[in-house]
């Protein structure tokens, strides 16, 4: 099984991943502040001047070159292990404007890993079909202000809050959620589709609300073993989370300020967890946030995780950039 190569290397993976100058900071002078030794799989160099050199690393970092097929194919042993009965969670933390969309959603001639994780998946239930019959279902949704919002609801009732309700075997359910079935890879596009137009309906700029709500797609994998009779439910969960960006101090009021109080305190609420995890605490403070709550069941026990910390190579971004790579140096180190 795939789940024994993944044993080795513990349950909570991070990546570190920088994507190119984009052409505007070239053209405005910036230099890129990130150094990656191609020849050196987990490493990287932070130097935003002459005297300041920090070195970071990682269980992978993937260099401005890499692709997301690249990306994918360090992705993919995580991704299986659902299809043996794993709860995942895969992240993309990091500032707005860093790479977390690229690498979740990708662009559509450049898919990133939910597409991919889920067309794997298919892959492996047609390649395992003689002995195990899997169905899948996809969940959509989003969580701003500490609301639970379902993309996939097609009502008009866009405004109805969702809560998480703890079932007696201890799991976390969200009575009211849609949880669609999907038979194929096609069919997975349409819901991603759906639940990103969903996604900007009352924003006057859907970029903007993006980076400040966490999204979040929920995978159902439930299997039934031919032979033994057996049956398993799994979860994977994909996560673009919102913007890591700290607002400036002074001059933001009102609903702003309310919004970056609201993410700071879920994302600090996820690194406390992970945190919590990996050192093995007996008290894990998942009721600390919405997010964390969310996922309670497929963060920590047997579950795999794995977090992308994006970041942007560009000199502009050095403060944002060191704060992401401390969160993620954080979370692993424990
Ligand atoms: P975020 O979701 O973190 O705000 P995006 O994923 O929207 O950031 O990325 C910002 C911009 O940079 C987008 O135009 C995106 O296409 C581009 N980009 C991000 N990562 C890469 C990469 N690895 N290679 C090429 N372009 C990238
Ligand atoms: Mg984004």
């Amino acid at each position: 099984l795939y789940n024994e190569l993944i044993e080795l290397r513990g349950n909570i993976r991070v990546f570190c991943r920088c994507r190119p100058l984009s052409s505007d900071e070239v053209t405005r002078g910036c230099l890129s502040i990130v150094e990656i030794d191609p020849s050196k799989e987990t490493e990287l160099q932070f130097a935003p001047n002459e005297r300041e050199r920090k070195s970071f690393k990682f269980d992978y970092v993937f260099g401005p070159q890499k692709d997301q097929e690249v990306v994918f194919s360090e992705t993919v042993p995580v991704v299986r292990s659902v299809m043996d009965g794993f709860n995942v969670c895969i992240f993309a933390y990091g500032q707005t404007g860093a790479g977390k969309t690229f690498t979740m959603e990708g662009v559509p001639d450049n898919r990133g890993v939910n597409y991919r994780a889920l067309e794997e998946l298919f892959r492996m239930s047609e390649e395992r079909s003689e002995s195990i019959a899997y169905s899948f279902s996809v969940s959509i949704l989003e969580v701003y202000n500490e609301k639970i919002r379902d993309l996939l609801d097609e009502s008009d009732e866009q405004s109805k809050r969702l809560d998480i309700k703890q079932s007696a075997d201890g799991t976390q359910e969200i009575p009211g959620l849609v949880d669609a079935p999907v038979y194929n890879i096609d069919g997975v596009w349409e819901k991603l589709k759906f639940g990103a137009r969903n996604r900007s309906v009352g924003s006057t700029n859907a970029n903007e609300l993006s980076s400040r709500s966490h999204s979040l797609v929920r995978v159902t994998v439930t299997s039934l073993h031919l032979l033994t009779g057996q049956r398993s439910k799994s979860h994977m969960w994909l996560v673009d989370l919102a913007g890591s960006e700290r607002v400036a101090k002074t001059g933001v009021e009102g609903d702003r300020l309310k919004e970056s109080q609201f993410i700071n305190k879920s994302l600090s609420a996820l690194g406390d967890v992970i945190s919590a995890l990996a050192s093995k605490n007996s008290h894990i403070p998942f009721r600390n946030s919405k997010l964390t709550h969310l996922l309670q069941s497929s963060l920590g026990g047997d579950c795999k995780t794995l977090m992308f910390v994006q970041i942007s190579p560009s000199s502009t971004e050095a403060a944002e950039t060191l704060c992401s790579l401390n969160f993620a140096s954080r979370v692993r180190a424990v």
